[in-house]
């Protein structure tokens, strides 16, 4: 059996010169690979007690979904802007390439609820640390973050002191 590592594909200089681009359409276009992300990632989440599954476009989509399913929670997506029809929140922030803006509706979580948030790979954390403060705005508590990998050159970990944070791979 291969390992996780051995499904993920890595593309220098993409998008931009300096990247290193770590691409999970390896993982996905194999039946095993795509399992094992899968269950690798949701055995992170055995011993934790939570109420629903929130996943990033598009990326957070893929993993976060299965995920839910498997453990019979709801999943509640967070979309880039203006792609949500009903009323939202949203928050801007940093990218390692460029700036974003991400929603979520505002009925998505209720007060208290706890919050498990699924993407593919943290950088800068800039992603997730936004997550956070939607899902915290609205009341919602974070209880632990899974990623499938970590470029944990770049300190993304940092932004998000006191969370617990979890991925499958680590990078340099
Ligand atoms: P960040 O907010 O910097 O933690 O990164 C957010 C998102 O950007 C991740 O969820 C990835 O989808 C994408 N991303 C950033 N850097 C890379 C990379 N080197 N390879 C693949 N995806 C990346």
């Amino acid at each position: 059996m291969k390992a996780i590592e051995e499904y993920v594909r890595s593309i220098p200089d993409f998008p931009e010169p300096g990247i290193i681009f770590r691409d999970v359409t390896s993982i996905l276009q194999d039946a095993e690979g795509l399992h094992l992300a899968i269950d690798l990632m949701q055995e992170k989440l055995k011993d934790v007690e939570f109420d629903v599954v929130v996943g990033p476009e598009s990326r957070g989509f893929i993993f976060g979904v299965p995920i839910a399913y498997n453990l019979h929670k709801p999943f509640i997506p967070i979309r880039k802007k203006g792609k949500l029809p009903c009323e939202t929140v949203s928050v801007e922030y940093e990218l390692e390439y460029g700036t974003a803006t991400i929603e979520m509706h505002k009925d998505a979580i209720k007060p208290g609820q706890r919050v498990v948030i699924i993407d593919d790979l943290i950088a800068t954390g800039g992603t997730n640390e936004a997550m956070v403060k939607l899902i915290e705005g609205l009341g919602g508590k974070v209880v632990k973050t899974v990623f499938l990998m970590e470029l944990a050159g770049l300190k993304g970990r940092d932004r998000l002191e006191g969370y617990d944070v979890d991925a499958v791979i680590t990078y340099p």
